[in-house]
């Protein structure tokens, strides 16, 4: 998935919509606001995959913390099979940087494989 691919799925996932009026009327890539009160440019959905603001609204949905947790040390180059996907995982102080400090594109990546949105098919 290229990024704005990872940024149109979880625009869809945090409620955005394609706008069907605007597609009626001859206007490609008009979106519905997570609110349905308007709707937005395709280039004016959320910055998801290049702002930490932006990814810290979808990180407030999350429900499974410790899944995203392992995503992210993943995405960020930790080695963390061993430890099973389901037990408590313990970083070093630098893994534990190395995940403190993940850009919003790898936040993306990981919230993409806690979400299974990687293995959709992109339309
Ligand atoms: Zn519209």
């Amino acid at each position: 998935m290229t990024p704005e691919q990872k940024r149109i799925a979880l625009a869809r996932k945090a409620g955005w919509k394609p706008c069907q009026p605007c597609l009626e009327n001859g206007y490609k890539d008009q979106w519905r606001l997570p609110s349905d009160d308007g709707c937005a440019h395709v280039s004016e959905l959320p910055n998801f995959t290049g702002s930490l603001d932006a990814v810290a609204a979808l990180e407030g949905m999350l429900t499974n913390r410790d899944l995203y947790l392992f995503c992210l040390a993943e995405v960020c180059g930790i080695d963390v099979q061993h430890n099973g996907r389901s037990s408590c995982t313990v970083f070093t102080i630098a893994q534990t940087l190395l995940i403190a400090t993940a850009t919003a594109l790898q936040r993306c990546d990981a919230l993409c494989a806690v979400w299974g949105l990687d293995k959709e098919e992109t339309k």
